[in-house]
């Protein structure tokens, strides 16, 4: 009998993921990377619990907590009152094997699962290649693609579009990806300075409100990586250059010497869905499908849910004879989360961390303490911000 042949766009976390479950179960997968290299920058750097356990089955949680941190706390603070609240990640120990967030560098990961996938024969990782086109019949889809100029079409049975906020496949397919993008971009800048030795009691996770210029700290192993939003009238060259990158640490932290920074990333920021996640034979996974910002640390992980749960469905349909109609519960389950949980918890986060009105930031603070005080409270707090309630709600959609 002929093996199934899954093409995968995209190379990134959600792309690999899904070559990792489908050629564990014996598919046949070509992933194709637009890039001649995975791509090593810093960006996403927290693992939620539920995103470990789906990782554990492929032996790739204990790696990623070998290389990065475990954050058993996450943090609230203001900028000038310091610690708002505390939440103890092990109140989560009934509902995951791993109660904490790690902290990695997500490039740690793509890496981790290209040296498994690079022993599994019927798994082709085409570098320097980008899908530029799909047709698609009731039996297959045809992609166009291209490397080194030359074009050639690939025939597979499915396609998950896992090309990233850009994609072609989206494009290609004419899907709308209706949302908005923020008028402010984001600056992270990484530093080896050690905050902990500064800001008495610091996790490795510390959201901190401020009403006019909020900020994230987040460590990695090496590294502590401070997120600020920039103003809306600032030039891409004024925001990244050192007069203004040492005034922002500066007024985060004063310190005698100017800050020595490692990397420093601009982007641009949006909340957008979309319109569909299936058309016939041809999925959109990961940021290809749904962007948001990363106040919550959800894109990646959300991403990672979504290739679980297609390449369940996909592995139900081509191996278990399973009706071609389960794949359409795909974009019932994985769009409605994006849109319910996703995109409506990062913007709520980023509205109360930038609040300006004092009776409603005290408010907040004070929900925050009472949550952080109260076991029951913080279980439910924590299950919502570490996806595990979105994962469930999504079993719950028929
Ligand atoms: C600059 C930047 C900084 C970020 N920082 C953070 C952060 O601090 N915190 C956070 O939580 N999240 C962050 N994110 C978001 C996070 O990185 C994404 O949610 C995550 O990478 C999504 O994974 P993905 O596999 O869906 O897409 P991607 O990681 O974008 O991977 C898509 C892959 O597809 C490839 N590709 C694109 N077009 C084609 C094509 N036509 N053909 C073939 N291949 C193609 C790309 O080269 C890429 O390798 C950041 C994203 C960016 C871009």
């Amino acid at each position: 009998m002929r093996t199934p042949h899954v093409l995968i766009a995209g190379a990134g976390p959600v792309g690999l993921v899904s070559a990792l479950v489908l050629g564990s179960a014996g598919l046949r997968v070509t992933v194709v990377e637009a890039a001649d290299a995975l791509n090593a920058d810093l960006r996403a750097s927290t693992f939620h619990p539920p995103t470990l356990d789906m990782l554990s089955r492929y032996g790739l949680t204990d790696a990623l907590i070998a290389q990065g941190l475990v954050a058993r706390y996450t943090q609230q603070r203001d900028r000038k009152e310091g610690l708002i609240a505390e939440f103890d990640m092990h109140t989560l120990k009934g509902d995951t094997d791993f109660p904490f967030r790690v902290q990695c560098e997500q490039w740690k990961l793509t890496q981790l699962i290209k040296t498994q996938l690079d022993l599994m024969p019927d798994v082709t990782l085409l570098f320097g290649t980008r899908i530029e086109g799909i047709t698609q019949t009731d039996s297959q889809v045809v992609a166009t693609l291209s490397t080194q100029g030359q074009s050639h079409v690939l025939e597979a049975d499915y396609l998950i579009g896992a090309d990233g906020a850009s994609s072609a496949v989206r494009k290609s397919l004419g899907i709308e990806f209706e949302g908005f993008t923020y008028p402010e971009r984001f600056l992270v800048v990484s530093t080896e300075f050690e905050y902990a030795d500064h800001l008495p009691h610091l996790s490795y996770v510390n959201y901190c409100s401020d009403p006019h210029e909020w900020c994230v700290l987040l460590r990695v192993p090496t590294l502590w990586r401070v997120l600020f939003p920039t103003r809306v009238d600032e030039s891409d060259e004024e925001v990244m250059g050192d007069v203004s990158v040492q005034k922002r640490l500066q007024d985060l932290l004063p310190q005698s010497t100017p800050y020595e920074t490692v990397h420093r990333t601009l982007y641009k920021v949006h909340q957008r869905v979309a319109k569909h996640f299936r058309q016939q034979r041809v999925f959109l996974a990961g940021d290809a499908s749904h962007i948001n910002n990363p106040l919550g640390g959800m894109g990646m992980n959300g991403g990672v849910h979504d290739a679980m749960n297609l390449c369940d469905k996909l592995l139900a349909v081509l191996q278990r004879g399973e009706s071609e109609s389960v794949l359409d519960r795909y974009e019932r389950q994985r769009r409605t989360i994006a849109i319910e949980y996703i995109n409506a918890s990062t913007a709520r986060n980023k509205k109360e961390i930038e609040e300006r009105d004092p009776a409603v930031r005290q408010k907040t603070h004070d929900a925050l303490r009472a949550i952080a005080a109260d076991p029951v409270a913080s279980r439910t707090y924590l299950r919502k911000t570490s996806m595990i309630d979105a994962l469930t709600r999504a079993e719950a959609i028929a």
